[in-house]
């Protein structure tokens, strides 16, 4: 059975109609790896009903952060996008998952390529130190489909001015022109070279390992585009070049 610490939420803030991000105090500490996630719940008719969310916050951060999207007719969205301060919800005592930098093998570059709130694990993991003394160089590669859903930035920005040399930040919008992004899908822009030639850098199996997190079509297209350039799903048992997680 699984067990649950009771949180209350210490802020909600709402980035655009439909994105959020909580956070959320817990009543005893959490332990666990960046890129992990919990799952978390509400008491609906006297039933648990809960949701897994990747934690963005650092495992040395005393608030847990998480980050969703409000999905229209979902059962747990609305109601986490509804809460205010002060109001109570579960947290499951364990934090799972296996897109850490635990299982990523000793290679020069890293790149973490995200669509939406997938981007939440990567910046609990760019906020800590371990990345920067592993990784020549880092490549973020965020795909939102319109400005207005760019979440965290602030952070992205200062995690470039902290590492000039060492991270890539490729901030993507599909469904309007923006200046400084590449206007075209992530899996796209993997199969034109607009996404390397952007950062100087090739994604090659003996130098890159890829995480991949967000919508499964991004995922799984990524995955095939990338295993047709000689690049293999990582495993413990195998060890390969490509991480992923799917949202939905
Ligand atoms: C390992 C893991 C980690 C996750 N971490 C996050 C996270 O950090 N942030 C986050 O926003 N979501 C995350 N999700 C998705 C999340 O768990 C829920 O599925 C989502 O919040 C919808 O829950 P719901 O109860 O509101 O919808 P439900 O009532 O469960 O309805 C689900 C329906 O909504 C669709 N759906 C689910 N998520 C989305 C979405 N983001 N956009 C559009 N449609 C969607 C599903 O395909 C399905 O048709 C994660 C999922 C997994 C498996």
């Amino acid at each position: 059975m699984a067990a649950w610490l009771s949180g209350e939420v210490v802020d909600n803030k709402q980035w655009c109609v439909d994105l959020f991000s909580l956070k959320i105090r817990t009543s005893s500490s959490l332990t666990f790896s960046a890129g992990q996630f919990i799952k978390v719940g509400l008491e609906v008719d006297d039933k648990l009903l809960a949701r897994p969310y990747s934690l963005i916050n650092t495992p040395q951060d005393s608030l847990l952060e998480i980050h969703f999207n409000r999905v229209e007719n979902g059962l747990l969205s609305p109601r986490l996008a509804n809460l205010s301060v002060g109001n109570n919800l579960q947290i499951s005592e364990r934090a799972t998952g296996l897109l850490t930098l635990d299982e990523v093998p000793d290679i020069p570059h890293l790149w973490l390529l995200a669509t939406g709130t997938g981007v939440g694990p990567f910046l609990s993991i760019l906020k800590t130190s371990a990345p920067w003394q592993r990784f020549k160089k880092i490549v973020l590669g965020y795909s939102v489909k319109s400005v207005d859903n760019q979440a965290y930035m602030d952070d992205f920005t200062a995690l470039q001015l902290q590492h000039p040399k060492q991270f890539c930040f490729v901030p993507f919008v599909t469904r309007e022109k923006a200046p400084k992004t590449i206007n075209t899908r992530i899996t796209t822009s993997i199969e034109n070279g607009e996404l390397e030639k952007r950062v100087n850098l090739k994604i090659a199996a003996d130098s890159s390992h890829i995480m991949l997190c967000g919508n499964s079509k991004m995922v799984s297209d990524a995955t095939s585009l990338l295993e047709g350039r000689g690049l293999r799903r990582h495993t413990r048992r195998e060890p390969g070049h490509i991480a992923t997680e799917k949202y939905y």
